[in-house]
């Protein structure tokens, strides 16, 4: 059975998703892409691609980040069904305080990885162009240029 088209190279989409759950440049694989846990750079330092590709590009990553809480919101849901199909009497403090913990700390926890999680979803969509790939590469060499400004 054929694939759609796209998806028929798996080790790339495995590299690419695992380079963004691990917070890497989705591009090749560079660390270091964070100034601080919420600021990204606007460029990887190590291969020059710009990060935010187009305006609102990282709404993709709110939606990512969004679908992680839920994800795991609704699998604590499922764990106090459990509970309660065990026990009638359970209590549903500890799940209330462990679901409120989820809506506060893994959006925050989660945040950087959403970002480099859906530029990696994004890029291996909607590989690098021309222009895009001679930017960054114009960025790369003026960044191991050091100092100097563009001549
Ligand atoms: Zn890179």
């Amino acid at each position: 059975m054929s694939k759609p088209a796209g998806w028929e190279d798996e080790a790339h989409w495995v590299r690419l998703l695992g380079r963004g759950f691990t917070k890497r440049c989705p591009n090749c694989g560079g660390r270091g892409i964070y100034d601080t846990w919420f600021r990204m750079k606007d460029r990887c330092p190590t291969c020059g691609m710009r990060f935010e590709r187009e305006e609102g590009f990282f709404v993709g990553a709110y939606l990512i980040n969004f679908a992680v809480a839920i994800v795991l919101l609704f699998l604590l849901c499922m764990g106090f069904v459990a509970a309660k199909a065990a026990d009638p009497d359970a209590d549903a403090t500890a799940f209330l305080v462990v679901g409120v913990v989820i809506g506060l700390v893994v959006p925050v926890a989660f945040y950087p990885f959403a970002r480099t999680v859906w530029s990696a979803i994004d890029l291996g969509m909607t590989p690098l162009e021309p222009e895009e790939e001679a930017e960054a590469e114009a960025a790369r060499s003026a960044t191991t240029a050091g100092a100097v400004g563009p001549s």
